[in-house]
């Protein structure tokens, strides 16, 4: 449910309001914005009797949301969400590249690559330092060690930076050393990491699982929203069909779906949504064309001889070349890059 005030209404009329709603059982959520103020009510297990409510001062009109999700929900949250990281924006208009290895290898690597790529236009590096692997023989990431060299890069050479988090060990490690933390498909509904995510005080890049709905996907960041952290990011990975022509799909359509629907950003990541290296310049581009709020690419000095991802990962003059196009394609869109 949710309580739009009148533009009159005072700030001890909405109090007044949110108290109603607590003697209620309920939780209260005031928004303000830039018009009026709306308060957003969760925790009903049943239809709730809203007549009282309609009847006190300031209040305009009480909207029943339909939607499951109700906090990241476009009905609770009219404007764009625009996650501000360390000066980079992404949301709204503001489009954000974010670009590294699948995985932190060496200091010399990551130095290298990030920069490079910030040369080449990249907003936020990345690299992993916890790897979900599939084989438990895979390289599964230099851990914290890794976490401190992705920080030291990130650092050095101007760029925010973003890596997973696989368990609430992880994520109180990486918390310390990132400013994104990163939920991978796999444990999108892991909803105790999801909770504690919520509580981590840092922003959240949540992607969806591969099997996972887009309502399913909503719900995981309403998890995440409901704990008090609004900065999340939401991001297309991919989703497995009978395609063998590509690791994953790459569902464009989630982008205009989740727009008009949810008020969180939404970026796109062709690497791991094609899995060829060839296919990502074209779905990047594709990607910017249906609105994506950002990209998140791997990059590898020597894809060849990646620890992790190899196949996916652009080659440097390869990432140059999709900046020029999805700059080119961004401002056609009205996107601003960073
Ligand atoms: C990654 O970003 O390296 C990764 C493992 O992504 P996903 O969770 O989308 O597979
Ligand atoms: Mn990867």
């Amino acid at each position: 449910m949710l309580i739009v005030m009148d533009s009159h209404a005072s700030a001890a009329q909405a109090d007044a309001v949110c108290k109603e709603v607590t003697a209620m059982g309920l939780t209260a959520h005031p928004m303000p914005g830039a018009q009026r103020t709306a308060i957003g009510i969760t925790g009903n297990k049943r239809a709730v009797d809203a007549s009282r409510i309609e009847q006190m001062p300031g209040v305009a009109r009480v909207i029943h949301v339909t939607a499951p999700y109700k906090l990241v929900s476009r009905e609770f949250h009219e404007e764009d969400t625009l996650v501000n990281i360390n000066g980079v924006k992404i949301g709204g208009n503001n489009f954000a590249i974010m670009a590294g290895p699948c995985a932190i290898e060496s200091a010399e690597q990551i130095d290298e690559i990030a920069g490079i790529l910030k040369k080449q236009g990249a907003h936020i590096l990345r690299g992993g330092a916890f790897k979900p692997r599939t084989s438990p023989y895979s390289f599964q990431g230099l851990g914290e060690d890794g976490l401190k060299l992705l920080q030291a890069a990130g650092k050095k050479h101007g760029m925010p930076v973003v890596t997973e988090a696989i368990d609430k060990e992880t994520l109180d490690l990486v918390v310390r050393y990132t400013d994104i933390v990163q939920i991978g498909a796999r444990n999108m509904q892991n909803f105790s990491l999801l909770r504690h995510a919520g509580r981590c005080g840092k922003p959240i890049l949540l992607k969806r699982g591969m099997s996972a709905t887009l309502e399913e996907l909503l719900m995981a960041a309403e998890y995440i929203v409901n704990e008090g952290n609004a900065d999340v990011i939401l991001c297309e990975r991919g989703v497995r069909t009978f395609a063998d022509h590509t690791r994953n799909t790459l569902d464009l359509s989630a982008i205009p779906f989740v727009q008009r629907n949810c008020h969180l950003p939404i970026i796109a990541d062709p690497s791991h949504g094609t899995g060829r290296r060839d296919k990502v310049i074209p779905l990047s581009c594709a990607s910017v064309a249906a609105g994506a709020d950002g990209l998140m690419i791997e990059v590898h000095t020597h894809p060849d001889s990646a620890l992790s991802d190899g196949p996916q990962s652009l080659f440097p003059g390869q990432f140059e070349d999709l900046v020029k196009q999805v700059t080119a394609i961004a401002n056609v869109v009205g996107r601003k890059l960073n």
